[in-house]
């Protein structure tokens, strides 16, 4: 047993950071390789919520989306709701409702009619009423802001202007990294 513990160490450091591999995953989406970044997104989530890390979420959401651009409907399905899922826990309603709402157009977009309409009808079962209201008010706002690159400079991910968070009036956070993003 104890002999083993160096061994161990060993592998731990050769294996790359989150940074990295998010890096990687993102790379992997973008160059069709759906499977492969499904897994990293998926072993990247697991770890964010091991680590209570916020957003944790949105990684189970990149890893169901990949499973989908896959072929694996029933797996995306199944990872997606985990992250809105782990978003109602935590009552974050906002990012709920942007990324479900998100979620429910891309899937239909792609011909995944079924999944979008049971993740359509969760949402509205989820979502408080006033909640909703309070958001598209805040939405409207919202579309004001200035324009964002369409991926992190940092991590590659996509960058969703109505998902990410502002810091102040010209400079979000990504999602996936917590990289300032600027207009
Ligand atoms: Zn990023």
């Amino acid at each position: 047993m104890f002999r083993r513990r160096p061994v161990r160490r060993a592998l731990r450091a050769a294996r790359p950071g989150p940074k990295v591999r998010l890096n990687q995953a993102h790379a992997l989406f973008n160059q069709g390789k759906y499977v492969r970044a499904a897994e990293i997104f998926e072993d990247l989530a697991e770890g964010a919520l091991r680590h209570r890390i916020p957003r944790a979420p949105y990684l189970f959401v990149q890893a169901g989306r990949a499973r989908f651009y896959a072929g694996q409907a029933g797996v995306g399905l199944a990872q997606v709701k985990r992250g809105l899922k782990l978003f109602a826990d935590k009552q974050r309603w906002g990012e709920l409702y942007r990324t479900g709402k998100w979620v429910v157009s891309e899937l239909a977009e792609r011909g995944f009619k079924e999944q979008s309409e049971a993740i359509s009808e969760w949402l509205i079962e989820t979502l408080p009423t006033k909640v909703e209201e309070e958001i598209k008010a805040k939405a409207a706002i919202e579309s004001k802001r200035p324009v964002l690159p369409l991926k992190c400079p940092s991590c590659g991910g996509s960058v969703d202007p109505g998902e990410v968070r502002w810091l102040d009036t010209v400079t979000a956070e990504c999602v996936f990294c917590g990289s300032s993003l600027r207009a």
